[in-house]
């Protein structure tokens, strides 16, 4: 889980870096909302594992994070449209889809 979060993180930090910087970040901002987005799903499988019953219960804030990760995947961009996005931009998608 701590390889794949600082992953993710660094591949974010690289997509605001190239924002800052005027640079074109499309491809790497679909990058790391998709990676990002999907590494909390999961992180918080297996924290959902590792609390057992616990981690299902209302009052546990990993039952919280549990449901708050699928707006992850759905918000601002479904996890299926940042691929199509990503896959136009590194041109192995057919221009008619
Ligand atoms: C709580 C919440 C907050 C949101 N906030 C924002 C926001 O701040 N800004 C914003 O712009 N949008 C926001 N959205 C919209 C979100 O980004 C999606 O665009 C929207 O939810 C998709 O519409 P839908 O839920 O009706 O799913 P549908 O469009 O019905 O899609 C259903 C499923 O089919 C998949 N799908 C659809 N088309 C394709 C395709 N061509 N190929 C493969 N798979 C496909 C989708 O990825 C999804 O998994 C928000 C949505 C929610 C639920």
């Amino acid at each position: 889980m701590a390889l794949e979060i600082e992953l993710a993180r660094n591949l974010l930090y690289k997509a605001c870096w190239l924002l800052e910087n005027d640079r074109p970040f499309t491809v790497e901002a679909a990058m790391a909302k998709l990676y990002c987005s999907e590494v909390m799903h999961r992180c918080v499988h297996h924290a959902v594992q590792l609390h057992g019953g616990y981690g299902l219960m209302k009052d546990s804030r990993v039952e919280r994070f549990y449901r708050d990760q699928r707006l992850l995947e759905i918000g601002e961009g479904t996890s299926e449209i940042l691929r199509i996005v990503i896959a136009r931009n590194i041109g192995i998608a057919g221009r008619a889809m």
